[in-house]
């Protein structure tokens, strides 16, 4: 018998969704992935020339658990440039992929019974780790009327004294939707006014297509209450490689670092030294690499305009679109499996995000301009 708490646990569609569009492939089918949140591209040769230097130079062993000290000291000084807010090393926590800081904050600081708030739809990991630890999931719901930023009167409405966190996402997975600096400023006197925490995932904040990245640090005055998550999977096309990382308090650092000797140990050292490359290196493939995600963006949206049924917005961050598709009559999930087995193209239900993901579907488009063109005649033709 498995413990309670498993049932608790929520996952990632994305992944059966790839591995039944895998399977229709091994028959034979022709299949355009949407669906898998991960860069076509594959990761700048510097990148991977530093990993193999590292390797031969003997990074092979187990290291400190939050990271190596050097390697913390070059994230700090890339986020106190980038983000224009002094960090130091003792405050960055070194993990394999994102995931883990998003895992082990909760885990750290949510008790049984407190409140978590999180955007919905969003990154389902948030809501399946609440639901795991137990506590309360409070969606905030975002909303296209909104351009899937969300109404800070309805954010109002729902903290109270028994919020513990509150989790943001900006750019969004999977709306593309971002938070004006009105939104986070209301969010951080927020969580001021009820002592609570923020966790403010900005593994897309080089997407952005339109303006400036807002950040939580642009409101230096919660950064004792907000843990800051990046990494490297999306902005260098590392995903498979695992490396991502917290920006926190000190106290709480050392609270993650104890988790992380707890499960993974540490983090594979050359993976961090490959991190550092990433960030100390030339930025030429990365910047390549968001143009043509913007020339993608603009393709997808504007041959999903053209399909009855279907309206889109267009996203200022983050590769993916969220059109409306409440027009065609289905469902999300039906819509979803249509488009699979009569089109051949992957994309995943807005449900697979949470309940306010009904009446849209998520595409992905880390895919080539050609197959987004393909996908679109496909769609047309079964629609
Ligand atoms: N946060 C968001 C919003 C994401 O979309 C993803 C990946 O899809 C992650 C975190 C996790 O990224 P990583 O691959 O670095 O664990």
């Amino acid at each position: 018998m498995l413990a309670e708490r498993m049932k608790r646990l929520g996952t990632e569609t994305a992944f059966e969704v790839l591995a039944r569009a895998k399977a229709m492939e091994a028959k034979g089918r022709e299949i355009i992935h949407l669906e898998i949140g991960e860069p076509d591209f594959d990761t700048p040769r510097n990148i991977i020339d530093a990993a193999i230097k590292a390797l031969n130079g003997g990074y092979t062993h187990y290291v400190p658990s939050a990271g190596l000290p050097d390697v913390r000291k070059v994230f700090a000084e890339f986020i106190t440039r980038d983000r224009g807010v002094e960090v130091k090393p003792e405050n960055i926590v070194v993990t394999p992929g994102a995931k883990p800081i998003l895992f082990f904050s909760i885990l750290a600081l949510v008790d049984e019974g407190d409140e978590v708030i999180y955007p919905n739809p969003g990154f389902p990991i948030y809501e399946s780790v609440i639901n795991f630890v137990g506590a309360k999931p409070v969606p905030i719901p975002l909303r296209e009327e909104k351009a899937f930023s969300f109404d800070l009167e309805e954010l109002r409405g729902l903290v109270n004294e028994k919020t513990k966190l509150m989790i943001i996402n900006s750019p969004q997975n999977p709306t593309g939707g971002v938070l004006t600096a009105a939104d986070m400023k209301g969010i951080a006197e927020l969580a001021d006014k009820y002592d609570a925490w923020i966790l403010s995932d900005e593994v897309y904040s080089k997407m952005v297509y339109e303006g400036k990245h807002v950040s939580i640090y642009d409101y230096p005055e919660v950064k004792d209450r907000t843990i800051l998550l990046e990494g490297h999977s999306k902005t260098y096309a590392m995903t498979g490689w695992r490396l991502g990382y917290g920006i926190m308090p000190v106290a709480l650092a050392d609270q993650i670092a104890k988790l992380q000797t707890n499960s993974n140990s540490c983090t594979a050292s050359f993976t961090q030294m490959a991190g550092v490359e990433a960030l100390t290196g030339p930025q030429d493939e990365s910047r390549k690499m968001m143009a043509e995600f913007k020339a993608r963006r603009d393709l997808i949206v504007d041959g999903l305009n053209k399909i009855d049924g279907f309206t889109c917005l267009k996203p200022k961050g983050s590769f993916y679109v969220f059109p409306n598709i409440t027009g065609t009559g289905m469902k999300s999930k039906q819509l979803e499996e249509h488009l699979l087995e009569k089109a051949g193209v992957a994309g995943l239900s807005g449900t697979s995000f949470g309940k306010y993901g009904e009446g849209y579907l998520r595409f992905s488009y880390a895919n080539s301009q050609e197959n987004i063109k393909k996908a679109l005649e496909k769609i047309k033709e079964v629609l």
